[in-house]
């Protein structure tokens, strides 16, 4: 599975580097994930997510998001057409309203 850390380890430091410590079993302080990915992104694909989706093949010809589906356990919402990680599908569900085919 490409979407889980097991091979990583927390080493109580945030990860983007900004040298402060984390929480226990955390890899970031709150937020510095969201940081190191826009940073990766405007260093290696000029800040644009298409350019960032387009560098690796992906666009609207070529889903991502199906990718992750198919292969890194990705589902979807039964009710709507949300798609994510089991855990943010499950979130995303407890205030779904919407009625799939309306
Ligand atoms: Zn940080
Ligand atoms: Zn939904």
């Amino acid at each position: 599975m490409s979407n889980d850390e097991s091979d990583l380890i927390p080493t109580g430091t945030c990860w983007c580097g900004c040298g402060a410590k984390t929480a226990r079993g955390s890899f970031f302080v709150r937020g510095h994930d969201k940081t190191s990915e826009s940073a990766y992104i405007a260093v290696y694909h000029k800040g644009s997510v298409p350019q960032f989706l387009k560098d690796h093949g992906f666009g609207p010809g070529n889903s991502i998001v199906q990718k992750a589906v198919d292969e890194a356990g990705w589902t979807t919402c039964p009710r709507c057409d949300y798609v994510g990680a089991p855990a943010s599908v499950r979130k995303h569900e407890k205030k779904c309203t919407a009625t799939k085919g309306n």
